[in-house]
């Protein structure tokens, strides 16, 4: 089965399954990349602070697909905020693609101890504007300075990319995200093979269930929950695993029991609150 597209308020869409390269390592991202996309995929995450775009860039320029149907998204970093910073860095990292475009470029983490968040939204949106970035959005905003960006520019991110996987469901954010059409998309969707998620009873037992694997039983799960879920492996087996997680059906029954696997201390990674 395809992936499914989702519509983005500014009249674009993103391929509902995408695939992230965080800790790739450069030299091995080309060929991850390649590996991806002629499984299937569509739609890649990368960052400046990931130091692999130029790996991504080779693979879809290498890809024979079209440019148009790909989707590739890449992150401000932190030290790059400064709002005449902005177009340097953006332009920096279409050069390391290698491309005339980017389909997402994100503002990688708020980093509320900086206080540029807002200049830095700010310079996207003036870069949208120059028609350099089709779309724009933020990453790893907590709720004040979400509120903030939008309250001083009038420009809602049409994404927040944000830690999301069953023990760490940020319904708090996706309550604000469905007010104001912000599409969530989940970072470390498996849980990034922390606090044995893959391992969790539940997920066991409804993969044996659906003779599919635990993996595939989170991925199904974010896109029956309407998010973006960006998997990363660099293991060939497990890219096309994942990838066939959107042909995986789960029941009422099995969202459900999904959902009551939230915990208050799931997080994860970094409390971007505290960067
Ligand atoms: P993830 O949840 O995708 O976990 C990746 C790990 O899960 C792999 O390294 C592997 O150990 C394991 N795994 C993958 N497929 C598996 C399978 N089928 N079976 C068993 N184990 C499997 O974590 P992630 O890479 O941190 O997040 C995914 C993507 O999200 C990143 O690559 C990146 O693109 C993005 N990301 C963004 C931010 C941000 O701050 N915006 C932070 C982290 C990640």
């Amino acid at each position: 089965m395809p992936v499914a597209s989702i519509p983005l308020a500014d009249g674009r869409t993103i391929p509902q399954l995408g695939f992230g390269v965080f800790k790739v390592p450069p030299g091995q991202t080309e060929e991850v990349t390649a590996q991806a996309l002629l499984a299937g995929y569509r739609h890649v995450d990368t960052a400046a602070r990931y130091e692999n775009e130029a790996g991504v860039g080779a693979a879809v320029r290498a890809s024979g697909l079209e440019r148009e149907d790909l989707f590739i998204t890449t992150k401000l970093q932190p030290d790059d905020m400064a709002r005449t910073q902005v177009p340097r860095a953006f332009a920096r990292s279409l050069e390391e693609l290698g491309l005339e475009y980017v389909d997402l470029f994100l503002v990688h983490w708020a980093t509320p101890s900086q206080g540029r968040y807002v200049e830095a939204w700010e310079a996207l949106i003036e870069l949208q504007e120059q028609g350099r970035v089709r779309s724009i959005g933020v990453c790893n905003h907590p709720r004040p300075q979400l509120e903030e960006i939008v309250e001083a520019t009038g420009v809602v991110p049409v994404i927040h990319q944000i830690e999301l996987h069953p023990y760490f469901q940020q319904h708090d954010l996706r309550a604000l995200h469905a007010e104001l059409g912000i599409v969530t998309e989940s970072w470390g969707p498996l849980g990034q093979g922390k606090q044995g998620l893959l391992e969790d009873d539940t997920l066991v037992r409804i993969a044996r269930e659906h003779d599919a694997t635990s993996a595939q039983v989170v991925l199904a799960w974010h896109l029956a929950e309407g998010l973006v879920a960006l998997p990363k492996s660099v293991t060939p087996s497990r890219i096309v695993e994942n990838l066939a997680a959107t042909e995986l059906e789960l029941t009422e029954q099995d969202l459900a029991a999904i959902r009551a696997l939230d915990r208050p201390d799931g997080r994860g990674g970094a409390d971007p609150a505290e960067r």
